[in-house]
């Protein structure tokens, strides 16, 4: 039911947690956060409250990168095992997803014959085996290392029926995040050197002063150094950086 993503020169971990309760008000029956290391991505989840996410992080692994959720469960019961991130593929895809796919069972059925192997009940879950699957049909583009990733999110993304916000963050590539929204809200927040990701507004309110709402259908790539918006089915859109209040 809440998303939220950080990219920049601190630990990810501080925001994310901050931020997840930030977004409590909500509604969510239990939460979960990816951080991104070097050549890893913790994923850490737990049912109930974001204490409870907290106590388990204890001190939490170090990394300038990471997503984290909080779930309020359609497909599946609310259990550890379905709480999101959800790990693609062989594991190069980690996933938040807000909505519901409306089509999930064909593409499942499509993907278990393929070999994909499924840890949870959920509709998302088959988001992130879709854009391992993108991944695995997709060449490197020589001179655009972001561009193979973006190409399958943009592939999965054009199959599905139903309403989504994503962060997604790959295993091979530590410092880069995907989001994409149809239907289910997500704002990015600029700030220095350091760029934010979230359902609404509050997470961000404090942390960066200017803030970007994606509409349906776009794509944006986040890293340390930037952020461009792109549309699904095409390429770079111009969006409207606009201020935002410290106490909104
Ligand atoms: N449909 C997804 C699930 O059941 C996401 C629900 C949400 O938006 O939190 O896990």
């Amino acid at each position: 039911c809440g998303i939220v993503g950080y990219v920049g020169g601190d630990d990810a971990a501080d925001f994310l947690v901050e931020g997840l309760r930030r977004l409590e008000y909500r509604g969510y029956d239990s939460s979960g956060v990816a951080i991104a290391s070097d050549d890893e991505i913790h994923v850490t989840r737990a049912v109930g409250r974001i204490q409870s996410l907290a106590d388990r992080l204890g001190d939490p692994p170090a990394g300038t990168l990471g997503l984290g959720h909080t779930r309020w469960a359609t497909h599946g019961p609310a259990t550890e095992v379905n709480a999101h991130p959800h790990v693609g593929g062989n594991g190069e895809v980690v996933l938040v997803h807000n909505g519901v796919i409306e089509n999930y069972q064909s593409l499942k059925d499509g993907l278990l014959e393929k070999g994909y192997v499924f840890q949870s009940a959920t509709d998302s879950e088959v988001i992130a085996h879709l854009i391992a699957e993108g991944l695995a049909n997709t060449p490197a583009t020589e001179g655009q290392p972001h561009a193979r990733y973006v190409t399958a999110v943009q592939w999965a993304i054009a199959q599905l029926r139903g309403t989504y916000g994503l962060g997604v963050v790959f295993r091979n590539k530590p410092g880069f995040m995907i989001a994409a929204r149809f239907g289910s809200p997500l704002v990015i927040g600029v700030g220095r050197g350091e760029y934010f990701l979230a359902s609404d507004a509050s997470p961000i309110a404090g942390r960066a002063d200017r803030i970007v709402y994606l509409a349906d259908h776009q794509l944006a790539v986040l890293t340390a150094d930037g952020f461009s918006v792109l549309h699904r089915d095409s390429g770079k859109v111009r969006v409207e950086i606009q201020p935002l209040e410290a106490e909104s």
